[in-house]
């Protein structure tokens, strides 16, 4: 059996990141509104876990077997106030955060939550522009939120669905969630008017890949933009093996068997997704290679978590503890100064080095994707 450790793939040990949150230097400086990592990564990014809670169980996040009706979840007040949120988020936007993401665990659980994006969409990003706000849903409870998270300022949504037929979509949430629920809260999203409605799907090969076409037919046309997303090796409960990962490059191949399509430019540098269009004009859809084809060089994203944790990197097994701070009294220089340590240290990209850390078989505790948000 191989031998399961810790990896900070930051590089930092657990008490070099307690050094760095304890060691912020004397003389505090204000926050400069860019902030670069070692590898001269500006931070741009902010995705907020706002709960670890969620009412699916698709096996390659959630497994039922794990994720069982005695698991613990955090308590109330081990959460983040929203007001917390907003305060950490504006210690982000001063050191150039200028797109936020709302996730989870499920969002649309964590109670009051269009009075978050209320709080947020208010904020403005340092050259005084609104911020890019967004959330990312299973769509279970879309239908009945839609118009109030449109109401309470948000701007664009993505919406997760992982089949066209009744019975994959039912395997992949493996709660048995009807598919023509989530297929109506798209059609609040769009009717409430976001800027932009995106799908993500996640491709496993042999479980759901032959819903590929059924998706770009369903939606092809109608202002939806798909994203087929590679199946990840995230946390250490979904069993993830290499030869489930069905490439980018096949989709791409599987969809021009029966489309023209030409690739386009990205929307802003380090887009996470590859964009093609139809040739006929009908509109477009993404493929998201985060296994063939790695992104790491330009990642911009910092994580918060639920508790108050920033986590560098999606496969990281260590977040900063930023709650302790914000709730012992620290002011905003300190925690900006804080975030300044813990970025400009930031040395991560699991990603370009995931053949090389797998190649002997050692496994590596990380951060579950429900804790952590996609
Ligand atoms: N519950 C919400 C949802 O499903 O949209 C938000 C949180 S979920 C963790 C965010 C995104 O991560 C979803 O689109 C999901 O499909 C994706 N995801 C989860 N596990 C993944 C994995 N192992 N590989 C690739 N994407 C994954
Ligand atoms: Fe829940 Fe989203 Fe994970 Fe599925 S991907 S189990 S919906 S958090
Ligand atoms: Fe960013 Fe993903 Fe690379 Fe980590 S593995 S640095 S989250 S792109």
């Amino acid at each position: 059996m191989s031998k399961i450790i810790p990896i900070q793939v930051s590089g930092l040990s657990k008490s070099s990141a307690q050094t760095i949150i304890a060691n912020v230097p004397s003389s505090l400086i204000e926050p400069s509104g860019s902030l670069l990592d070692t590898l001269q990564r500006p931070l741009h990014d902010l995705r907020i876990s706002v709960t670890d809670r969620c009412n699916f169980r698709c096996p390659y996040c959630m497994p039922k077997e794990i994720f069982g009706k005695d698991h613990h979840y955090l308590g109330q007040k081990e959460l983040l106030t929203f007001e917390e949120i907003s305060r950490l988020t504006q210690v982000f936007i001063a050191h150039g955060v200028k797109k936020i993401r709302l996730t989870g665990g499920e969002p649309l659980l964590r109670k009051g939550i269009e009075d978050l994006v209320s709080m947020l969409s208010n904020l403005r990003s340092i050259d005084q522009q609104p911020l890019d706000l967004t959330l990312t849903t299973n769509g279970s409870l879309l239908g009945k939120k839609a118009q109030a998270l449109k109401d309470a300022g948000l701007k664009r949504i993505t919406i997760s669905l992982d089949g066209m037929s009744e019975k994959i979509f039912r395997a992949m949430n493996d709660v048995d969630f009807p598919l023509s629920e989530v297929l109506a809260s798209i059609d609040s999203a769009l009717a409430v008017g976001f800027e932009s409605v995106k799908i993500n799907m996640v491709v496993k090969k042999g479980v759901n890949d032959q819903e590929i076409l059924p998706m770009i037919r369903h939606f092809k046309g109608s202002g939806v933009i798909p994203r087929f997303i590679e199946y990840m090796d995230v946390g250490n409960s979904n069993g993830w093996r290499l030869q489930e990962v069905l490439s980018s490059r096949e989709v791409i191949d599987l969809i021009q068997t029966e489309f023209p399509i030409t690739p386009i430019d990205a929307n802003y540098p380090g887009e996470v997704a590859q964009r093609w269009k139809f040739s006929d004009q009908s509109g477009e859809f993404g493929v998201i290679s985060s296994v063939t084809n790695t992104f790491c060089h330009d990642c911009t994203r910092a994580r918060l978590s639920m508790e108050g944790k920033v986590y560098l990197c999606l496969f990281a097994n260590q977040g900063f503890d930023l709650r302790s701070l914000l709730r012992s009294g620290a002011d905003n220089l300190t925690l900006s100064n804080v975030l300044r340590s813990i970025w400009s240290q930031r040395t991560d990209r699991y990603s370009e080095l995931r053949s090389q850390i797998k190649e002997d078989g050692t496994q590596f505790q990380k951060v579950e994707m429900s804790y952590i948000g996609g």
